[in-house]
């Protein structure tokens, strides 16, 4: 940060503020452990102080056209656009993610802010033929205030997705960034603050415990959103439930399988298998193919080709454009990723590449750890059924189609998964039977807006990056008129 230190304020009821408490958190840069800023350590108190500008400003917020909301949303996208430089730098040093690929980010969050503007007149009701003597009517409408929570490794990209939607649906929003990479959001609240009705878009920083979980348990917010990991998204359904009856949807982890069949190239297998990894955020990617599953023709070939490329990976500063691969986010997850590679070890997988620090200087200090990739991994392993969030291949071998499908549907999650094949009836056969709730068929990692995206099982509940997704922010409401 050049020497300067952020310190990094919150947006309550239209103005950026200090917590109550006077209590920052340090955020570090993963690369090198050197603290680059501090973000505001919300409490209870400052969470319910939010939640009441949320409220006050929603009825008014609600009882504008929706194409008015869209033009303000349209304009908050712009304005983080145009100071996307500024974003990016601040967040590569707050995530580690490699400048290269962060690059996108601030547009794809610009993107999915446009997208939802675009769409407030899709928020339509019905008429009904329930009876003769009356016109049967439904129409949609917002909750009010929305508390959304999202996680560390795409912090801007989450938070400005996060708000676009409820917004669009006429709800006022309390977000909550993750308290690992949190200072873009100071960005987005000045933004907010300058586009936005006062109170409409609220913005707290500060750990799971107190400051997720007061907005979880707000009598006041009664539908929550939350992006994360599994045992957070059950923590949260717990603690919402001792408050009220809550609406909740979850975007949680991953364990998706790259599934190849026999009738595909080693090299591209290799290819796709490491760019679907996301080694450019260390694998910190909810939508990554940790679990490689190769047909036992390919299975030698693809392992040497992979090997050697996550062996050419350049790890380095992820402010250098030529650096493909930076640190764990935070030395609390870098502790765990390396208990999980420890654990592969115990279990008899064997370590074909990686597992360890990084020699050289520059990699003393931070939370670096090789790309890792693992043969002879089966689902009884904890590494290849637990998702790991890091720079950790696990590769299967499997014989008939059965076993793939039973492998790739062994784990509790069910996010993505990718088939390989140009067999057109393996392909569907498969993409039918995987239990996952977004496929790629020679494809992966892209997302394409419009298409519902969210995971089966304990990956999460709801879909969003789509209509759903809007509609998601609103109750219906069936009216009945007498019409004699
Ligand atoms: P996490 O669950 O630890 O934290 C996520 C957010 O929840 C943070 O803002 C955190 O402060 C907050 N939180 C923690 N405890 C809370 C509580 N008790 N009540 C309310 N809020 C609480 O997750 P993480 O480590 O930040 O992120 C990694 C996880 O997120 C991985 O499992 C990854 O797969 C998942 N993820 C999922 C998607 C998706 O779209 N499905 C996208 C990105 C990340």
């Amino acid at each position: 940060m050049n020497g300067q230190i952020r310190h990094s304020q919150m947006l309550i009821d239209g103005q950026m503020v200090a917590s109550e408490s006077g209590e920052w958190l340090a955020s570090d840069n993963p690369a090198n452990e050197e603290i680059i800023g501090y973000s505001a350590a919300a409490t209870a108190a400052d969470v319910h102080k939010a939640v009441a500008a949320a409220e006050r400003a929603q009825p008014a917020w609600a009882a504008m056209d929706p194409n008015a909301r869209g033009k303000l949303v349209r304009q908050v996208a712009q304005a983080l656009r145009a100071r996307a430089d500024e974003v990016l730098k601040l967040e590569v040093q707050d995530t580690g993610n490699t400048i290269t690929k962060m690059k996108g980010d601030v547009e794809h969050a610009a993107h999915a802010m446009e997208f939802f503007a675009g769409l407030g007149t899709e928020i339509k009701g019905e008429t009904i033929p329930a009876s003769s003597e009356n016109l049967h009517i439904t129409v949609r409408e917002p909750y009010g205030v929305v508390g959304r929570i999202v996680p560390f490794n795409h912090p801007i990209k989450f938070a400005a997705h996060a708000i676009a939607a409820p917004l669009m649906a006429g709800n006022s929003v309390v977000l909550k960034p993750p308290e690992q990479s949190p200072l873009s959001a100071e960005i987005l609240g000045e933004i907010c603050r300058d586009i936005l009705p006062r109170g409409v878009v609220n913005i707290v920083t500060g750990n799971g415990m107190p400051t997720g979980d007061a907005i979880v348990r707000h009598p006041v917010i009664k539908r929550i959103a939350f992006t994360g990991s599994v045992p957070t998204g059950m923590a949260i359904q717990r603690a919402a439930a001792e408050t009220g009856i809550k609406a909740i949807t979850l975007e949680l982890g991953g364990k998706n399988p790259l599934i190849a069949f026999p009738d595909m190239d080693p090299d591209k297998i290799a290819e796709v298998a490491v760019n679907a990894m996301n080694f450019a955020w260390s694998g910190q990617s909810c939508g990554s193919t940790s679990r490689l599953l190769v047909h036992e023709s390919l299975h030698a070939a693809v392992l040497k080709r992979v090997v050697e490329r996550v062996a050419e990976l350049r790890l380095g500063d992820p402010l250098d454009p030529n650096s493909q691969m930076g640190p764990l986010n935070s030395r609390r997850h870098y502790e765990r990723v390396c208990s999980m590679v420890q654990s592969g070890l115990n279990e008899g997988a064997t370590l074909k590449h990686g597992g360890k620090r990084p020699l050289g200087k520059q990699f003393e200090k931070g939370y670096w750890l090789e790309p890792t990739v693992f043969s002879d991994v089966n689902s009884k392993m904890y590494i290849g059924r637990e998702e790991i969030f890091g720079p950790v291949l696990s590769v299967f071998s499997w014989r008939d189609e059965a076993e793939a499908l039973a492998i790739a549907n062994s784990t509790e999650y069910g996010l993505t998964a990718s088939i390989w094949t140009n067999d057109i009836k393996t392909a569907l056969r498969m993409a039918r039977n995987v239990k996952s709730g977004y496929v790629w068929i020679n494809g992966a990692s892209s997302h394409f807006y419009g298409t519902p995206f969210g995971g089966f099982k304990n990956s999460g509940l709801g879909r969003e990056e789509g209509l759903e997704e809007l509609l998601g922010y609103t109750e219906t409401k069936s009216i009945h008129m007498k019409l004699a």
